[in-house]
């Protein structure tokens, strides 16, 4: 079994230049050998024809003389037998076996009748003819001698065969290369992108099913390049997100130790160590949210319900957050039926209002609207808070990003709230943007399409 393709694109080539050309040449034969036959026929009928009349025309010695040195008798091979029997040969066979002359077939002539013998395949025909001299009937055989027409034409056709099939064969050994380099640089390529080198460069140019292969290829290595990235960086998030509350867990938790503590320094550490323990299990919480978001491992648990109503109660579920930084709210809520997932929802609102409060200066105000057209409900949750640079924008919504580093002591948090509430808008087909200006305040602006409520 040959297994390399280099080899296979040859032999199927070979196959298939030797099979057509086999078939093209019986199918021709075939075709062609009748007419062919037709045609030999005719001019053997013609060239006895000519013979009789010169024996009629001309006394016998001359006749023989004039016939012997006849040009076409390079072409036929000619017997003649009188009424006793005695042969006459004209012409040569060139080595090949004259066809076999009967007495039967011999005394039919004699007696006047033509003769004609016809075997299988080209150039077969065995012509007798009655020939009239002045020493009374003679039978004359003709048949066409080799190499004639038609097996010159058998020999040009299998010079014509081989000649293609040399010439075929070196034109595809060499064309082959090209058809075949591209898949084995294909090959190499994945071959590295496994071993973890995504840095490969195909110079595939070629159009077609390979080009179009290729560009595939080079499109689904940038995607796995930028997964790599990705997973590169969520590691490195990770383990810092990790990092930074362990240590200070662990820092802590030595001082605490110390024999030399005020009841009043034990309770603010081990306070301490008890926000981080929370912090690092809300991270979890929240990739593993994220994780199941991602992997859409749970299907949406779609249902009917008021969107206004729902959002009165998230701001109500957080009050301890903004009654404490004595931020006001200011709504305006049409009254909208939505179809969606109501607890993923709920974690949306949380998310992007928590935000609001966590990034307001005290005494600050929320507005949040709603409003509803004929196919989407448009939310917008706007607060008058520390907003986020332009260049901040755009990435707000990716894992671990926290706009202002600096800022990150101060506003606790793990950068992931916006990446679950887009996945989540992105879950409900809807569209999630985001307006700002920094010191002035951030609107974020929610999309949803409005399915029909089923009644
Ligand atoms: P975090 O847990 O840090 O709040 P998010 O994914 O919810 O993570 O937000 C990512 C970052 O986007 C925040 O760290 C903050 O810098 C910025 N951001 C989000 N909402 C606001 C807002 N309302 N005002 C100002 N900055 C915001």
């Amino acid at each position: 079994m040959i297994r390399s393709l280099y080899p296979r694109v040859v032999l199927t080539f070979l196959v298939s230049v030797i099979g057509g050309t086999i078939i093209a040449f019986l199918v021709a034969t075939w075709a062609f050998e009748d007419e062919l036959n037709d045609n030999l026929q005719v001019t053997l009928d013609d060239f006895g024809q000519d013979i009789v009349r010169i024996y009629e025309a001309f006394p016998l010695q001359d006749a023989d003389s004039f016939v012997s040195g006849m040009k076409q008798l390079n072409s036929y091979y000619l017997r003649m037998y009188n009424e006793l029997g005695h042969l006459q040969i004209y012409g040569a066979i060139d080595g090949h076996e004259p066809l076999h002359v009967t007495n039967e077939q011999i005394k039919k002539v004699l007696d006047g009748e033509v003769v004609r013998v016809k075997t299988n395949g080209i150039n077969p025909i065995l012509l007798g003819l009655p020939v009239k001299t002045e020493v009374g009937t003679k039978a004359m055989f003709l048949e066409r001698r080799s190499p004639s027409s038609t097996s010159f034409l058998r020999i040009w056709t299998y010079h014509f065969m081989i000649y293609s099939l040399v010439g075929g064969s070196l034109v595809i050994l060499v064309s082959a290369i090209f058809v075949v380099r591209p898949i084995k640089k294909l090959t190499q390529a994945t071959r590295r992108i496994a071993g973890g080198d995504f840095n490969v460069k195909l110079n595939i140019k070629q159009q077609g099913e390979l080009g179009t292969l290729a560009r595939s290829f080079e499109e689904m290595m940038h995607n796995l390049q930028q997964l790599e990235q990705m997973r590169r960086e969520f590691v490195t998030n990770v383990s810092h997100e990790v990092q930074s509350p362990l240590t200070s867990i662990s820092g802590y938790a030595v001082a605490l130790k110390q024999v030399h503590l005020t009841d009043h320094e034990r309770s603010r550490y081990l306070d301490i160590i008890i926000a981080e323990a929370a912090r690092m299990s809300n991270m979890s919480d929240s990739l593993l949210k994220l994780s199941m978001l991602e992997s859409q491992s749970q299907p949406l648990q779609m249902t009917t319900f008021n969107l206004d109503e729902q959002m009165r109660r998230a701001i109500i579920a957080i009050q301890p957050q903004w009654t404490a930084r004595s931020i006001r709210f200011e709504l305006d809520l049409e009254s909208v039926r939505l179809v969606a997932d109501p607890d993923l929802l709920n974690q949306v609102w949380t998310n992007i209002i928590g935000n609001s409060i966590k990034f307001s200066k005290d005494g600050g105000a929320i507005s949040i609207s709603i409003k509803q057209d004929s196919k989407v409900v448009i939310i917008q949750i706007t607060d008058t808070g520390i907003g986020i640079p332009l260049e901040d924008q755009k990435r707000i919504f990716d894992r671990f990003f926290k706009a202002d580093r600096s800022h990150s002591r101060k506003y606790e948090g793990s950068g992931l709230g916006l990446a679950i509430v887009k996945q989540i808008v992105s879950l409900h087909q809807g569209d999630l943007r985001v307006e700002s200006e920094p010191g002035q305040g951030t609107t974020v602006i929610v999309t949803l399409p409005l399915t029909t409520p089923t009644a």
